[in-house]
């Protein structure tokens, strides 16, 4: 068994962590979670992603996120599809194209993420951790100036992977033993950037107690899995990169680049919600709206110096350059501005 203390002795940021830039074909990936119609604001990271492999001479792959079985809504895998269809993008892999990784919907990829899970426990990487949600709430620590959250304390760290034999009956999730020292990444959008989950979480969830694989956990996996080296998405999920590295380095897995799309927000400086039908994309499809006029509204919000007028996703793939993506939030241009 390894030893506790050799398997809390990871500091990330004194590792060299090598991502290959040459000779290598750029795969990324596109993947909703189907939870809702996807919202202009995806539109505009998917835009993004697509782009940025297309622009590399790159392969795209879709993966339907449905792991989250209380969330996923089989019909949203559909309409999804259609959306980013409608939207003009394609795909080289993905569930209704097939390819040599299949399956592409999550919840058919579980026995790859009960593996990984059982080499984390072998490496003690992980612990068995019965605290209820009150109680995490009351030892979690104060946020302080400058952290985002409260970061769970550990409670139940003292544990080896091996006592969860001894709690059958309890409810239990497994925790990921997050070294303390900040992670850096190169982001291919916000250059050189760090994270710090010790103070940001603490020992994060990578299996939950119903069973099922935690979304880190799984994210990881399939990326890996499917030889995506490029994972740009939206900056929501910003704080969960420097935990997927350190899941990455764990499992002795090739750390993809990472790219981070910056947030949409209202006009009122709220996130965009999906329960918010009139910025959905279905809403705009079916009131008439041309997806070309949706798709140069967002490439201009992305510095790409192209008319209003409409254009494909493909006309824009020589222009395509992450240095003019602006850092700031993008104000959403509401409904009546994509029928004019
Ligand atoms: N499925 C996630 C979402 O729709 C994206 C996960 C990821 O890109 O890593 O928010």
């Amino acid at each position: 068994m390894v030893p506790l203390a050799a398997s809390l002795n990871l500091n990330p940021s004194s590792i060299a962590r090598m991502i290959p830039q040459e000779n290598r074909t750029i795969v990324g990936r596109l993947a909703p979670s189907p939870t809702g119609g996807l919202h202009i604001g995806h539109a505009r990271t998917f835009l993004v992603a697509w782009l940025a492999a297309r622009s590399a001479g790159g392969r795209i792959i879709l993966r339907i996120e449905d792991i989250d079985a209380s969330r996923a809504r089989p019909e949203s895998i559909e309409a999804s599809i259609a959306d980013l269809r409608w939207l003009g993008l394609d795909w080289d892999e993905g569930p209704d194209v097939g390819g040599p990784n299949a399956p592409y919907l999550q919840s058919m990829r579980k026995l790859n993420y009960q593996a990984a899970l059982d080499r984390l426990k072998a490496q003690e990487r992980v612990y068995p951790c019965t605290c209820s949600r009150a109680e995490i709430a009351r030892a979690s620590s104060a946020p302080h100036p400058g952290e985002e959250g409260t970061s769970y304390l550990g409670t139940c760290a003292y544990r080896r992977a091996a006592d969860a034999e001894s709690l059958s009956g309890r409810s239990f999730c497994w925790r990921f033993r997050v070294p303390f020292g900040q992670i850096w990444w190169d982001d291919l959008v916000r250059g050189m950037i760090a994270g710090a989950p010790h103070a940001n979480g603490g020992d994060f969830i990578v299996g939950r107690s119903s069973g099922e694989p935690a979304y880190q956990l799984a994210v990881v996996c399939d990326d890996a899995a499917m030889g995506v080296n490029q994972v740009v998405r939206g900056d929501d999920l910003i704080s969960s990169t420097p935990r997927q590295i350190l899941l990455y380095l764990a499992l002795g897995l090739p750390e993809p680049e990472f790219g981070h799309v910056p947030l949409v927000l209202d006009a009122d400086g709220q996130r965009l919600a999906k329960r918010d039908g009139s910025i959905k994309l279905a809403a705009l499809r079916d009131s008439g709206v041309d997806p070309g006029r949706l798709v140069a509204i967002l490439a201009n919000s992305c510095g790409l110096a192209v008319s209003r007028e409409r254009i494909r996703p493909d006309a824009l793939i020589q222009a395509f350059l992450f240095e003019g993506i602006p850092k700031a939030p993008w104000i959403v241009e509401m409904a009546g501005s994509y029928n004019e």
